[in-house]
């Protein structure tokens, strides 16, 4: 379970994130949903640790990584990681990728690598190495590479992008299968409401910094908060 408690960031004397509280149950995936620059991305990165709020608190599995005077780092967060640039290592091989975070790496943990490697349908690249793999096949890679530490919450910034459609809908489905099967809680980040519509058991619609509505999916779509809450879900087919 992933707690965001009242985070504000500001930069510069500007506030980008104001007051955000969100809550991600286990094995639920809550999607933070808003137009360009809103301040998901921001959100994200503190979470994550690689930024600080300038005020609030984030508790993971009922542990504070980071308030005030704590501010436990990335590593030690027990939050798996995959973002827009979700590059591979590319002097290190597939199985050697999915083990990186892993002690002992790929020869202490084959079976764990192997086994998600076959759930991305990847089993035949193990030895593969990145610049071998199309765009798809790589992001594949990295979400086994995100799961395989078993983190507790995985957060996911845009994931899904540059991928054309046919292939974005089926990575998403087979991504959301696995993610259900660890149990892990997600808190995913896109400016797309039809991904945010199939992805999340819950949304937070967010706009200028603020979370201005959250609910589910179908909640969201049929009551919009305003006029321009409905209009951001009007081009959704
Ligand atoms: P997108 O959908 O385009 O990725 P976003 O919602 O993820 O947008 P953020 O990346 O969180 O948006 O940025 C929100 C605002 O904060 C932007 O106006 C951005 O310029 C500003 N911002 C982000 N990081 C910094 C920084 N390190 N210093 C100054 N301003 C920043
Ligand atoms: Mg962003």
């Amino acid at each position: 379970r992933l707690e965001i408690h009242a985070i504000s960031r500001r930069f510069d004397g500007r506030d980008v994130v104001t007051d955000v509280s969100l809550q991600v149950a286990p094995g639920q995936v809550t999607c933070l949903l808003g137009p360009s620059g809103c301040g998901k991305s921001t959100t994200l990165r503190i979470v994550a640790g690689v930024d600080r709020q300038s005020s609030g608190n984030i508790s993971v599995e009922g542990r504070v990584v980071s308030d005030d005077r704590i501010h436990m780092p990335p590593e030690h967060r027990g939050i798996g990681l995959m973002f827009q640039d979700f590059a591979l290592f590319p002097h290190l091989s597939v199985a050697q990728n999915v083990a990186f975070g892993l002690d002992g790496g790929y020869r202490a943990n084959r079976k764990r690598v192997e086994e998600l490697l076959e759930r991305v349908d990847l089993s035949e690249f193990l030895d593969t190495y990145p610049h071998q793999l199309s765009g798809g096949e790589q992001q594949r890679v990295a979400l086994a590479r995100a799961l395989a530490p078993r983190p507790a919450i995985m957060l996911m910034d845009e994931p899904f992008s540059g991928l054309d459609n046919r292939l974005r809908d089926d990575i998403r489905d087979r991504t959301l299968e696995l993610l259900k099967e660890e149990n892990t809680s997600v808190l995913l980040v896109t400016h797309e409401p039809d991904e945010a519509m199939r992805m999340a058991d819950e949304i937070a619609l967010m706009r200028a910094g603020r979370v201005v509505q959250r609910g589910a999916p179908y909640h969201i779509y049929n009551n919009p908060v305003d006029r321009a809450a409905a209009g951001f879900f009007s081009d959704i087919n």
